[in-house]
């Protein structure tokens, strides 16, 4: 062998052995954090018709089984996607009640008179813990068909899901101050926004589904950790399958944030993690 290859050899085996290192590490933290986190809570799933048959039911089941989740909140447009799930794996499915019969009403919805009628009738033969996700802006609120909204969910006890901005959960909240709100996606808002409706409203959670400036390469960034520590009990984890092959990220998702919940204080991780989906339940009687 030349003195030539001897070189390239060696490299090759050096460059081999610093991959392997690297993969080992990396599934040793992923292992490390599923131990840590072993049961999550999603709190934003949803089985909407377009998904039944890409991911049959079953599936469905096993994929969040196989993501470690205690406890997944699923919604679906219409309801019988939430229905199929909830009679195959009830320890598992919290059922959270959907205004959409279908895809595409998400701007139309506030404005179909027929909507509380619908979810009167589901609510009285079925189990839910909430009403949602449905999406309402600032002034939507004041419509009669969210009026009726609130009200169901006030007289069922459960919370409402709901994909909005600060204006509207402002009007939520001035409607009827006993609302519980399980704000999605934060809102899109940004961290001192977050701040400042979290220290209003009390009865006020947020999901994290769909946000990703919270963390950075597996660390929780300052302006969130300062968040998630003043408010240790008000966020809760969500993958948002809003498209059928987001269902392919249920559990990518669950593996990333054991891995961010990591970098927080233990007590809020798993706050975070499981504890506070759990709580939410609870405070509704649940
Ligand atoms: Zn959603």
């Amino acid at each position: 062998m030349t003195d030539g290859k001897q070189v390239r050899n060696s490299a090759y085996k050096h460059l081999v052995l610093i991959i392997v290192g690297t993969l080992l590490w990396w599934a040793d933290g992923l292992a490390q954090a599923q131990h840590n986190f072993p049961g999550l809570v999603d709190a934003h799933i949803h089985y909407s018709h377009d998904a039944w048959e890409r991911t049959p039911p079953q599936k469905a089941i096993s994929l969040l089984r196989k993501a470690g989740l205690r406890k997944a909140f699923v919604s679906s447009s219409s309801d019988q996607g939430t229905q199929k799930l909830y009679a195959l794996d009830p320890a598992l499915i919290v059922p959270v009640l959907r205004p959409y019969r279908k895809r595409g009403e998400l701007g139309s919805w506030m404005y179909d008179e027929t909507v509380p009628g619908m979810l009167k009738s589901l609510l009285a033969s079925n189990y839910y813990a909430g009403i949602g996700e449905f999406h309402a802006f600032g002034d939507d609120i004041d419509l009669p068909v969210l009026r009726a909204v609130i009200d169901l969910a006030l007289e069922y006890r459960i919370f409402l899901h709901a994909h909005s901005d600060s204006d509207a959960v402002e009007n939520i909240f001035s409607y009827n101050p006993k609302a519980v709100v399980l704000w999605a996606h934060s809102g899109f808002e940004n961290s001192s926004e977050v701040d400042r409706m979290l220290s209003l409203y009390p009865n006020l959670w947020a999901d994290l589904a769909f946000r990703f400036e919270h963390e950075r390469d597996g660390r929780v960034t300052s302006e969130w950790r300062r968040l998630f520590v003043k408010y240790p009990d008000r966020f809760l984890l969500g993958t948002d399958t809003y498209t059928p092959e987001r269902w392919y990220y249920v559990i990518e998702n669950a593996d990333s944030a054991r891995v961010w919940l990591q970098d927080l204080p233990s007590e809020v991780a798993h706050n975070i993690a499981w504890k506070n989906a759990e709580r939410l339940m609870e405070s509704l009687g649940k």
